[in-house]
């Protein structure tokens, strides 16, 4: 897939594991201690590097990452057809009748492109009832992070909520998001039915929503089913079942997605940290 050098090897590890990146210059006091291009706070883990608006490339580059990931996978599974970037009226999606042309164009429905369509079942052309739509989203965990409240991860026996060491709740980004993509797009189309949306929502620290999860799964089985049929056919060998179907998925998908991210905190380390 690919290989980490030195430098971005030592990057990984210090996100994965949130040692410090930077140190703060002696003579600032913290609250000086400000971004040059957005004016902003910057802290000793490199979390404004999510935040600032002056790397927008890179988390462009990390999300296309994770959904080219689940394209590739699902195009494993040749009975189904995977589509990468389709807009959604191309797919059968049907804007709401209450919005009038002039709302839709507003809300760039015309334009607006699914990451990913998976088609069950290309032969019986397109029917949107049956199609999954995918939305990859990468969010930040980090916008209530207080070092002060820094201590063990935590998980609640009663409620099973998991609380990071450095006191964010694990998942409440990711949460949050798929929350606000589901609306999202259920104030355009009429015809999306909630089973078949799925948004693959990553927090940066790598928790991978619910929704997320299963559609993993889906895709392993359409893989399973595939290679099943390949090898009554052939009789070939070679299968790995669901769970290391599922397991291979999802090792992809981190990997992707702390390549994004020690990408993005390069060039923030690269660009970003005050020069004085
Ligand atoms: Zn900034």
């Amino acid at each position: 897939m690919y290989a980490a050098d030195n430098t971005r090897f030592r990057i990984q590890c210090k996100l994965r594991f949130r040692y410090r990146l930077l140190k703060r210059p002696a003579h600032l006091l913290p609250a000086a201690w400000l971004c040059t291009k957005c004016g902003k706070q910057l802290d000793e883990f490199g979390d404004h590097a999510h935040a600032c608006k002056h790397l927008k490339g890179a988390p462009v580059t990390r999300h296309n990452g994770v959904r080219d990931v689940i394209h590739a996978a699902v195009s494993c599974a040749k009975q189904v057809r995977s589509l990468s970037e389709a807009t959604m009226l191309s797919i059968g999606a049907v804007p709401k009748p209450e919005l009038s042309h002039q709302a839709q164009a507003e809300l760039k429905i015309p334009e607006h492109r699914a990451d990913i369509a998976i088609i069950p079942d290309p032969d019986r052309g397109v029917n949107f009832a049956d199609t999954l739509v995918i939305d990859v989203t990468i969010t930040a965990a980090t916008s209530t992070l207080t070092l002060a409240a820094a201590g063990p991860t935590t998980k609640d026996k009663e409620t099973g909520e998991v609380t990071a060491g450095d006191g964010r709740a694990t998942g409440k980004a990711a949460e949050e998001k798929a929350k606000w993509k589901t609306d999202f797009y259920a104030a355009r189309y009429s015809n999306l039915q909630k089973g078949n949306f799925f948004p693959f929502v990553l927090e940066t620290q790598g928790f991978l929503h619910a929704r997320g999860r299963l559609l993993l799964c889906k895709i392993a089985r359409l893989q399973a089913e595939y290679a099943d049929e390949r090898r009554r056919a052939a009789k070939y060998p070679s299968y790995a079942s669901l769970g290391v179907r599922t397991r291979r998925l999802i090792e992809r998908v981190s990997a992707t997605l702390q390549f994004g991210n020690s990408t993005l905190m390069m060039r923030y380390l690269q660009d970003c940290p005050p020069r004085f």
